[in-house]
């Protein structure tokens, strides 16, 4: 059994970033950047009008005088209008500044009068104006390389006039869910049998940190259909096998592994849940052994494997978000591996859920965050701690 700590840095040393791909900007949400990205353009990119209304000269400008209109500029062209002083330009939003134009007066605080307006407002210098370069000037950072790609990065990138973006690879996974006793939704279950629920919280936690599934299988325990389904799912980048890894005589997992001539770099892991966890590799591809029982094969994906998938696919933080947290009741972790606790987070108290038990899935469905107890570890009610979002 090795340490936690060993764990992750085994399989964080093995996991290296794909090669980066170029996409199209809109399809490139929840994807890394895979370089630096800096503006082209400054935003604004030339001073214009925040309001529909009219481009003045603002000294002198005082509630109760009359401008003379002497032209109009909308957006969308620079008509190159120049203003003087006691005259205006009928000016819309996003249209360029006239020249020696220093305020907008806003329409709702005119009246129009032929081609003349009466001020129902004094004028301030810069108001309803913006100014080129005031949001992003032109060389700065914009997106930083390992950076998430929200819809708001890639209204950035569009305004810089990218049709593309670099971003890292893309993570090619198989599930394979193993074990007699697993039926699929829609069979009738026999005596004895449950449905296979952890195909399914793997497959959404792949998609989840933006893996690709591209085969799930499930397969009893049965060493030649293993064998096949292993061989067929090497293909990919990674492989989950739930079921099996641990040491009963059905768990076959291990050595069907070996005699494909499989590496198995990590075989049991001091954590709770989620002891029996594997890995390794299969040719060139990982594969991930993960307990049947879900809250385990929940609890070491997020430690162990989503950290190496966001790294294959050029994140920049691959850990889970974490923020303190007032623990509601007593704690203590008395067993020999670091306790990870499920429990709910909410308004800045974390509170243990449901049974914490490594088949217990319908608390693990209601908990939202992890609270990780070294050994020995013990925390009072009302202590703060920190917790790991998931
Ligand atoms: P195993 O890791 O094969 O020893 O299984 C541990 C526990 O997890 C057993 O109670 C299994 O029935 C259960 N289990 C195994 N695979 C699954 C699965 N795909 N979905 C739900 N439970 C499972
Ligand atoms: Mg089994």
């Amino acid at each position: 059994m090795i340490s936690e700590a060993d764990a992750r840095a085994k399989i964080l040393g093995a996991a290296k970033p794909l090669p980066a791909r170029k996409m199209s900007i809109l399809e490139a949400l929840g994807h890394f950047a895979a370089e630096d990205y800096f503006a082209r353009l400054a935003l604004p990119m030339f001073d214009n009008s925040a309001m529909d209304g009219y481009a003045v000269i603002s000294s002198g400008c005082d509630r109760g005088k009359r401008l003379r209109v002497v032209g109009e500029q909308p957006a969308g062209v620079d008509r190159k209008l120049s203003v003087s002083k006691g005259e205006a330009i009928r000016i819309f939003t996003g249209a360029p500044l006239p020249k020696g134009a220093d305020a907008i007066v806003i329409q709702e605080d005119v009246m129009r009068e032929g081609d003349e307006i009466l001020l129902n407002t004094d004028v301030d210098v810069g108001e309803f104006i913006r100014r080129r370069g005031c949001d992003l000037g032109e060389g700065q950072k914009i997106v930083n390389r390992g950076e998430k790609i929200r819809g708001t990065t890639q209204g950035l990138l569009a305004s810089q006039g990218l049709a593309d973006v670099n971003v890292g690879g893309q993570v090619r996974a198989a599930v394979i869910s193993t074990g007699d006793e697993l039926a699929e939704a829609g069979e009738r279950l026999q005596p004895g049998q449950i449905y296979d629920s952890n195909s399914v919280l793997l497959q959404s936690l792949l998609k989840h940190c933006g893996a690709t599934v591209a085969m799930s299988a499930h397969c009893a325990d049965n060493a030649r259909a293993l064998e096949r389904e292993f061989q067929a799912a090497a293909k990919n980048q990674i492989l989950f096998v739930t079921g099996g890894v641990s040491v009963g005589e059905h768990d076959l997992v291990r050595a069907t592994l070996r005699d494909l001539g499989a590496k198995i770099d990590i075989w049991r892991v001091a954590i709770k849940p989620g002891k029996p966890f594997l890995f390794g590799g299969l040719g060139s591809c990982f594969v991930f052994g993960l307990t049947g029982n879900p809250v385990s094969a929940f609890v070491t994906f997020l430690q162990f494997v989503r950290p190496a998938i966001l790294k294959m696919m050029g994140a920049r933080v691959v850990d889970l978000k974490k923020l303190p947290a007032r623990l509601t009741t007593d704690q203590r972790n008395e067993s020999e591996r670091a306790h990870y606790i499920r429990g709910k987070f909410e308004h800045g108290d974390f509170t243990p859920i449901g049974r914490q038990e490594s088949h217990a899935l319908f608390g693990l469905s209601q908990a939202n965050a992890l609270l990780r107890l070294e050994v020995g570890g013990s925390r009072k009610q009302g202590e703060m701690i920190e917790v790991e979002l998931f």
